[in-house]
């Protein structure tokens, strides 16, 4: 592993800015492998060398990886002059490890929503050519039938003559308003709303449930969120 200036390590693991961080140094409350240092700009190894924060050990990590259930109202982006942000939903010891959310939601849209500081892993994710699925309840207003099936089976073409790839359509309930759920393979903008609309439809709520291999919670409520577990990190990737 490669050496990095303690004071990054320690703002980067949520001890404050790094003029904050100087302070605590040259109080004498910082200590590298039992000695206490006075330089805040000394490199250290991250993960090897043992470091003391008033006598509380620092576990150093590099990436955080968090699921949301992201409410409605809240845009899927790190700022915003006028609007909420999913960032602004986390808590100080999440947000100094500066997660950015995978993908985008709608602003009314709900669901899983991941966030994490790991660009590579957002990337494979995000890229087209891995055709990731992803999974969505959705409530639309009017019959869902059998003919839609097949249509979203066979490829939907939208308001600007793209062509979809294959989905999968499934109708848990139909009538007035029917429920569905739909896995898609690709990520168009309003992808799923314009699915519909080619077909005379309008989606009236939806909400993610899944991508790849990452299941929602279910118990998280909109708004909430937790860590990713070992085992979900190791199946995303
Ligand atoms: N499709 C949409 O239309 N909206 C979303 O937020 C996600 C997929």
């Amino acid at each position: 592993e490669k050496r990095q200036r303690l004071d990054k390590i320690l703002a980067h693991m949520g001890f404050g800015t790094r003029k904050e961080i100087k302070k605590l140094v040259k109080a004498g409350l910082v200590t590298v492998n039992g000695e206490s240092i006075h330089d805040p700009g000394m490199h250290v190894y991250p993960n090897k060398d043992v470091i003391e924060v008033d006598g509380e050990s620092v576990e150093y990590r590099e990436y955080i990886y968090l699921m949301m259930n992201k409410p409605q109202g809240v845009l899927s982006a790190t700022e915003d002059r006028f609007t909420e942000v999913v960032i602004d939903l986390l808590e100080p010891e999440h947000q100094h490890f500066e997660p950015f959310p995978v993908g985008r939601l709608d602003k009314d849209t709900e669901g899983l929503l991941l966030l994490t500081n790991d660009g590579k892993l957002a990337h494979q994710l995000l890229s087209p050519k891995k055709h990731v699925p992803k999974l969505y309840y959705a409530v639309i207003d009017g019959e869902v039938t059998e003919a839609d099936q097949l249509a979203f089976r066979q490829g939907i073409i939208l308001d600007d003559g793209y062509m979809t790839m294959p989905s999968e359509l499934n109708v848990l309930h139909s009538g007035l308003r029917s429920e569905v759920e739909l896995t898609i393979y690709e990520g168009k903008f309003h992808q799923v709303k314009r699915m519909f609309a080619a077909i005379g439809k309008k989606v009236v709520y939806l909400k993610r449930l899944a991508m790849g291999s990452l299941r929602l919670d279910p118990s998280l409520e909109p708004g909430e969120y937790r860590e990713l577990t070992k085992e979900e990190i190791e199946i995303l990737k």
